[in-house]
């Protein structure tokens, strides 16, 4: 197959820039929930330098989970060709007449409050994700590296231990000459139980070598084998159709229903209640690669399951776990809507009150209750389960 996903390509100097203020922000809003820079460049994947993902759970000064990764992270950028790029553009709120940027307006004016339904902004980060190193270097593999060599140093003293005592059990009951030399074994013994723990631990690095990259690349070739031929029919409907743009959707609009308190508040949710045990989860990281289950077309509308793996932080009753998993999830979106990327902005209005409020996010009006249901222009999640 002619796909390689993880092409990468160097940053012009100008969108390096971007890219590090995405980086430097990502880490305080995963964690308070602030905001994130954008970044910018082609459709494409990006490949940017390593980083250690440290994650600390903590409750009441306590510590309840830690763990910390080398890993790569990379980042999905979108931009249209032919598109403007406005977030700078002042302009006057449409309500209220203020002066502000269009990128000001994204989460409401600041000074009415008043929402806008805003096609994306491009160029941005529309998806990143990380991949654990397979390699240990550094202090993990020091550490693990010097546990291997002392857990066989122990193992055979005690060996030698249980040898002295049990063999020459019987020389040992008659008092008979006590064998000086087995002073001097240990001597001899330390060294080959540093020996044979590191050959254990140069076995440990191939086995995890081959488990680690087995379960990578698992989800990689779900992805490649299906995915020429699903893109071809969808740019046949939709000739602006990009896979990148498709999976960074699908992939927020995952974590947003599993994250939301209620997702069937939410405006693109249509569909059961999740699961209760996905409301346990405080972690959720996309695992490289969208595999394409089944794709049909029919009463005007296109009906695409996906599989992706995660990395997903449980916490259970105050119990944290962790675990990889394959979430199989169904998207559906009109065929007669085009998808659009020109920009486009619409003021967000309750028919009932003509309040103004953030529709995504809340269905409901919070000023008189009444359910905003336009039917979504976008793709729409109607099924997410744990395989
Ligand atoms: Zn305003
Ligand atoms: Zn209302």
């Amino acid at each position: 197959m002619g796909y390689n996903i993880f092409e990468t390509v160097n940053l012009k100097q100008s969108f390096r820039k971007k890219l590090k203020s995405f980086v430097a922000t990502l880490g305080s809003a995963i964690t308070r929930g602030n905001k994130i820079s954008f970044a910018d460049n082609d459709i494409s994947y990006v490949s940017n330098e390593q980083y250690n993902i440290r994650r600390k759970i903590t409750r009441d000064g306590k510590k309840l989970f830690e763990d910390n990764k080398r890993s790569s992270m990379y980042a999905t950028i979108t931009d249209v060709i032919s598109g403007v790029h406005p977030d700078d553009e002042v302009c006057s709120c449409p309500n209220c007449g203020s002066v502000s940027t269009i990128a000001g307006l994204q989460d409401g004016c600041p000074f009415c409050g008043t929402r806008y339904k805003m096609s994306d902004l491009f160029p941005k980060v529309t998806g990143y994700y990380f991949i654990e190193d397979v390699s240990l270097a550094g202090d993990e593999g020091k550490r693990i590296m010097r546990k291997f060599m002392i857990g066989a140093v122990i193992a055979i003293l005690l060996f030698a231990l249980i040898v002295e005592f049990f063999v020459f059990k019987d020389q040992h009951a008659r008092g008979e000459e006590f064998n000086f030399g087995l002073l001097l074994a240990p001597l001899f013994l330390i060294p080959i139980g540093i020996a044979v723990g590191y050959f254990a631990y140069s076995f440990y690095l191939i086995f995890r070598t081959i488990a680690v990259g087995s379960r990578q690349s698992a989800g990689k070739w779900g992805a490649i084998g299906s995915r020429g031929s699903f893109e071809k029919r969808m740019k046949a409907i939709f000739p602006d159709f990009s896979f990148e743009y498709f999976t960074s959707k699908a992939i927020s609009l995952i974590k947003t229903a599993v994250y939301a308190p209620n997702e069937q508040e939410l405006l693109f949710y249509r569909g059961d209640a999740l699961a209760p045990e996905f409301k346990d989860i405080i972690d959720l990281n996309y695992g490289a690669a969208l595999g394409l289950a089944d794709f049909k077309e029919e009463d005007g509308r296109v009906i695409v399951s996906t599989d992706a793996f995660f990395d997903v932080l449980y916490d259970t009753d105050g119990k944290i776990r962790s675990r990889k998993e394959k979430y199989r999830a169904v998207f559906i979106r009109r065929t007669d809507i085009p998808i659009d990327m020109r920009f486009s902005m619409t003021k967000i209005q309750c028919p009932t009150c003509g309040g103004s409020f953030n529709a995504v996010q809340n269905r409901i009006c919070p000023f008189c209750g009444q359910s905003y249901d336009i039917e979504s222009q976008d793709w729409i999640l109607s099924k997410l389960y744990r395989e």
